[in-house]
């Protein structure tokens, strides 16, 4: 890491993470415009005080038992994903047994050709969505590629950071689809069946952990767990949150003395 945070600073974390997506696009594997999508992912982890609260956890239980039930899961890889959490993004495909398609909205044969590189060394073996071949219908060039043997088939699609349009889109093809984003008013999570509201870099470990138990359960429970589940609630009791943060932050300030 070319930037020393050192540990007493009151951010570190996050700028440790801000750092690894400075790194990332240095190496080709974040871009430009996702360094911006990571700007306004922070301004939203403030108000969700950098803590995964309830309404992510109860959404992510209810991506794990989705997942457990689906046939043919896929999650789908992006350039922020892979830069700040690639070995448990990997990890949780194993435990999920689910496939990993790289999937970007700027999409050039040298970002997949670095995606692809991260996840190798990060373990992957099967890594779908290079030289993707077939198409998402309705959405307009690059933006629409999918790999014929993830994505396309797939019947239940987990997207950290994803484009609101193409969530769309792949709701529209029936998918189920269980979003990470940050920002609960986005289109990605307005538009998604399950909608974390979390940091990718916590939801990814989290979520590891959740499988290893959940994966034990019977398939009558997790269909209960999903059956159960209102996104709707979710998306409000996260909105709730940040309002009423929001009206209780102290304001700390001083007067001018001229
Ligand atoms: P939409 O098209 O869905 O309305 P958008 O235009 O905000 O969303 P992008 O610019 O692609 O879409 O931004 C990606 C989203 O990812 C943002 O909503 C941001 O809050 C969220 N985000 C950024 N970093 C993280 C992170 N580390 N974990 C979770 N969400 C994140």
């Amino acid at each position: 890491m070319s930037f020393n945070i050192p540990a007493s600073h009151p951010r570190a974390l996050s700028l440790h993470y801000r750092e690894k997506i400075v790194e990332g696009c240095k190496a080709n594997v974040v871009a430009m415009a996702g360094l911006i999508a990571h700007g306004r992912g922070e301004a939203f982890d403030y108000l969700i005080e950098e803590k995964t609260q309830p309404f992510a956890v109860a959404a992510m239980e209810a991506c794990v038992a989705a997942f457990l039930l689906a046939e043919n899961p896929v999650i789908s890889v992006n350039g922020n994903l892979a830069a700040l959490c690639a070995e448990d993004t990997v990890e949780l495909s194993r435990c999920l047994e689910s496939k990993l398609e790289i999937n970007l909205f700027y999409r050039t044969p040298d970002r997949e050709k670095a995606i692809h590189g991260v996840l190798s060394n990060a373990g992957a073996q099967n890594i779908l969505g290079v030289d993707a071949r077939a198409a998402i219908p309705e959405l307009e060039s690059l933006r629409r590629s999918v790999d014929p043997e993830g994505i396309l088939k797939a019947d239940a699609v987990l997207v950290p950071l994803e484009d609101g349009d193409r969530t769309e889109a792949l709701k529209k093809m029936g998918k189920l689809v269980a979003a990470i984003d940050l920002n609960p008013l986005s289109r990605t999570a307005q538009a998604a069946d399950i909608t974390i509201v979390d940091n990718v870099v916590r939801v990814m470990p989290a979520l590891i952990k959740m499988t290893q138990r959940m994966s034990l359960l019977p398939e009558n429970v997790l269909r209960r767990i999903c059956k159960k589940y209102n996104n709707i609630r979710i998306l409000k009791n996260a909105m709730k949150f940040i309002g009423k943060r929001l009206g209780k932050i102290g304001m700390k300030g001083t007067y001018i003395k001229y």
